[in-house]
């Protein structure tokens, strides 16, 4: 009776501890990144990630690289597709070229992203019009359905939020959450690790919220990592993620977003 009730707990824990999940995402794909872009994702592979992460496309960045132009970049992420990277779509030029009238959005668009909170001023119609715009160009250079949406910055404005849901994307992510503008409902809950080495204080500062996360962030089963290209300039930056990485792999599996939408919060 005894060894039957300690096999069942030991059972459940080995379930839960099946189900704890860390999320990779690889943000700013784009041409303007492309050797960057193959170095990281060779270490995916060596570190054992291998295709379970997402890539974030870009398609137009900054107006400047439009993938269409880009025939051996496409044939590059038809191949990641193809081995069952999860493609999500990432604004349409990653670029806010909007005036903010409102003083607080002008200090997030400028202050904490530099400029590239895309999807943070954009009207309802504007918001669509480059979903729409952006998901059918991926759609048609990939071959597969884009139902998945990560706006530049995980910077979102009340008309993009609801041109999502309007557009029928299954999964969008900020900062604090995944949700699924579709459903209206929470996916997942926890703050994103995230790096920055923009300056030396960013940097400092990531270092420190990626040692930090790991301990603080232990009670989430779903644990989100991005990747920004510029991350591996830095070289500690790289150790880092590296670190973080094989040390949530001994707790967690690599999950896709799209498991959260039969899984749940
Ligand atoms: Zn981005």
């Amino acid at each position: 009776m005894a060894a039957g009730t300690s096999e069942r707990q030991a059972t459940r824990a080995a379930a839960a501890a099946r189900d704890r999940r860390i999320l990779v995402s690889l943000h700013d794909v784009t041409p303007a990144h492309f050797a960057r872009l193959r170095d990281i994702v060779a270490t995916l592979e060596r570190i054992g990630v291998g295709s379970r992460f997402a890539m974030l496309v870009v398609p137009d960045f900054w107006s400047r690289w439009p993938l269409p132009a880009h025939r051996s970049f496409v044939d590059w992420l038809r191949e990641q597709a193809g081995r069952g990277a999860e493609i999500l779509l990432h604004g349409y030029t990653h670029r806010d070229d909007r005036h903010h009238r409102h003083p607080w959005h002008r200090l997030r668009a400028h202050w904490l992203t530099a400029g590239e909170g895309e999807f943070l001023g954009l009207d309802g119609a504007e918001a669509r019009r480059r979903l729409d715009t952006g998901r059918t160009m991926l759609e048609d250079l990939l071959d597969g359905p884009i139902d998945g949406f990560v706006a530049p910055a995980w910077l979102y404005g009340p008309d993009s939020r609801q041109a999502l849901a309007a557009a029928g994307f299954e999964i969008a992510e900020g900062r604090w959450s995944v949700w699924s503008p579709r459903r209206g409902r929470t996916l997942a809950r926890g703050p994103v690790v995230a790096y920055a080495g923009r300056t030396r204080g960013r940097l400092m500062g990531s270092l420190l919220w990626s040692h930090l996360a790991g301990p603080l962030l232990a009670g989430c089963r779903v644990l989100r990592l991005a990747i920004h290209p510029h991350d591996f300039d830095h070289v500690p930056l790289r150790h880092e993620i590296e670190r973080f990485l094989r040390r949530q792999m001994e707790t967690r599996r690599c999950g896709r977003y799209r498991d959260l939408l039969t899984s749940g919060a």
